[in-house]
């Protein structure tokens, strides 16, 4: 599990940084890619990456602003041409359905794939036996939502060799086991699953927020979380022009990784205010408050170990 920037700016796009969208690699996890928000060109900046097109199996929307959207409707027409043919779900708030059928109506774009959009709202959004989807509302000039991934746990491994002392031979039963089904040996004993596996593989938490004012959905939404990547549009200190445009500081998004007890903190949506040098001070503001601070840039790489 991965987490790849394509673009890390704020509002326009810049030399340094592009507009906002982040991939999270599940290349081992499902062998498919997630996509969060996809601002203008982030089908260029995959150019520059191994990422395939056709391995993007979901598109995560935060908000309807032209700097996390303007790049969808080329990408998801790009990858009609580049062999996806695997069915792609886009979520994200309303309008977001008539923004994608009215850019590729228009433009008579016809995808070879199965293209599904789901307007969200709170809640779970998707579910299946590896992960769930949290969205939830936050604080912005628009609907903007957080996402809280979860991965479930997995059962632990087999012990192997106590199930050989325990008389038990090495085969189909063992699966069984593995999968946490209880088995009847012939000769009556019954073997429960829980006494021959090792403790759970706790499942990985990433939360990727939307553009937000500090509020307290973010908070619950990072809860725990491996990795927290939250906006810093402003620097400390600019707490009101932070309030009056919906964005935060970077002593904000440190105090919602510090609250919500999350690991690790990376800030994005960089404004081109602050160039390389800046960008290192920004880290440092943060770390005032959160010491487990990096700051995003296009085409880094947060690897998320598993536990
Ligand atoms: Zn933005
Ligand atoms: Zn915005």
């Amino acid at each position: 599990m991965d987490i790849f920037f394509l673009g890390t700016g704020a509002g326009v796009p810049a030399k340094l940084r592009n507009v906002t969208s982040i991939a999270l690699k599940l290349l081992e996890e499902r062998g498919s890619i997630w996509l969060f928000d996809a601002g203008e060109a982030t089908q260029h900046q995959i150019l520059h990456t191994s990422i395939k097109p056709r391995r993007i199996e979901k598109i995560f929307i935060t908000h309807l602003h032209g700097d996390h959207i303007y790049g969808l409707p080329g990408l998801l027409a790009s990858r009609s041409f580049q062999g996806g043919e695997s069915e792609v779900t886009v979520y994200g708030p309303k309008g977001i359905k008539e923004y994608i059928t009215v850019s590729l109506s228009i433009s008579q774009t016809y995808l070879k794939y199965p293209l599904k959009i789901v307007e969200i709202g709170a809640g779970i959004i998707f579910e299946d036996d590896q992960f769930t989807v949290e969205a939830q509302l936050l604080e912005h000039g628009i609907p903007s939502y957080g996402y809280r991934i979860v991965e479930k746990d997995k059962p632990g491994t087999l012990l192997a060799e106590k199930l050989v002392e325990a008389g038990v031979q090495p085969g189909p039963i063992f699966r069984k086991i593995k999968e946490g089904e209880s088995v009847t040996l012939e000769d009556g004993r019954v073997i429960i699953p829980q006494d021959f596996l090792g403790p759970d593989q706790k499942g990985r938490i990433v939360t990727i927020l939307g553009d937000t004012r500090y509020c307290e959905n973010a908070i619950s939404l990072a809860l725990d979380a491996d990795l927290l990547i939250h906006e810093a549009t402003f620097s400390k200190g600019e707490e009101t022009l932070a309030f009056d445009y919906f964005h935060s500081t970077t002593h904000q998004a440190a105090e919602v990784a510090r609250r919500s007890g999350s690991k690790q903190l990376c800030l994005t949506h960089i404004s081109s205010r602050y160039d390389r040098q800046a960008s290192r001070e920004l880290i440092a503001e943060a770390q005032e408050i959160f010491i487990n601070t990096d700051i995003a840039e296009d085409f880094k790489e947060i690897n998320i170990p598993s536990k």
